[in-house]
């Protein structure tokens, strides 16, 4: 199965609603954000999700823009142990329950921000409210539910560059290529400011950043390996985007999807980072390398997993 709900799936059995980026399940979301699909329109169902977000909540000046539904909460990062004092704020958007994140130096009032998704208003209050300066937008692929908050961040902070894998950066212009035209919106990013290659070293904000460039789920995908500049022998803070997630992966029935390379880029990438690496997901709960390397059913570290998320 494509993992994209069908009108009939929808009518029948709510529950089956899946987010196009992990295959989880989503809860059924608030009535404000489902409207008729485009199935009856292009005749394709299976390409269609059933509820959409309204394009006009990405306005931030219209009353539909403030969606009620983003979760907001802070996450520990034990293997820092507070020094130096940082923050990490996990914003789950609606309608896909996308994770952006806000990690700060709050020593320094400044911070960087992750795939900002459907509900850019919650990550401006966060970031405003706690004081800060954002310094860059860091994206781990460009799938509609990772970017569409970047321009509403761009128009609030016009100087705030965009940084993106080199092989990735065509999906933010491309409504095609980020998805976004199946679900009945032709979103489009702010264009990359700086694109990033496997293995690229580069400090932003107080924090150094290592670029690994793992696809599967999508060609360019990267993870993000991050260490407070201070502290970067330690276990890496592993922002993974939707390569893997606590005891799941990424889809990789897309175009340029492939299970046997996302597979092979978590067991050769990720899974040698120490285990008390942190892996904050695209969705879902955070995690560890150990955990995963140990668990994840569907990518073991000896090859026998499960496979393929369907
Ligand atoms: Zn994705």
């Amino acid at each position: 199965m494509t993992g994209l709900a069908t009108a009939a799936e929808l009518v029948a059995e709510p529950s089956t609603l899946q987010h196009p980026c992990s295959g989880r399940s989503l809860a059924r979301p608030d009535p404000a954000y489902q409207i008729s699909n485009r199935a009856e329109n292009t005749g394709n169902s299976s390409q269609n999700l059933l509820f959409l977000p309204f394009p006009d909540m990405l306005s931030r000046n219209n009353p539909r823009a403030t969606p009620p539904m983003a979760h907001l909460h802070t996450i520990d990062m034990p293997s820092f142990a507070g020094r130096p004092p940082l923050s990490l704020t996990c914003i789950e958007s609606s309608p896909f329950a996308e994770n952006s994140y806000v990690l700060a130096r709050t020593d320094r009032g400044i911070c960087v921000v992750f795939d900002p998704g459907f509900e850019p208003d919650a990550i401006i209050d966060v970031i405003e409210s706690n004081g800060l300066a954002p310094q860059a937008i860091l994206l781990t692929h460009g799938h509609s539910d990772h970017i569409a908050g970047n321009a509403a961040l761009k128009q609030r902070w016009p100087d705030l560059p965009i940084l993106v894998g080199e092989s990735e950066a065509n999906k933010l212009i491309d409504p095609e290529k980020n998805l976004s035209r199946g679900f009945g919106i032709d979103l489009v990013s702010p264009p990359a400011d700086r694109m990033l290659r496997d293995h690229e070293r580069f400090e932003i904000a107080g924090f150094l950043f290592e670029v690994h460039e793992i696809p599967g789920h999508s060609s360019g995908h990267v993870a993000f390996l991050v260490w407070p500049e201070e502290a970067h022998d330690g276990p890496p803070m592993v922002f993974a985007g939707d390569i893997l997630f606590r005891g799941s992966i990424g889809r990789t029935d897309f175009p340029d999807g492939s299970f046997p390379i996302l597979a092979a880029g978590i067991r050769e990438r990720l899974y040698p980072l120490p285990e008390a690496s942190l892996v904050l997901p695209g969705h879902g709960e955070p995690t560890t390398i150990g955990r995963e390397r140990t668990s994840n059913p569907y990518v073991t570290a000896a090859g026998d997993g499960r496979g393929e998320v369907t």
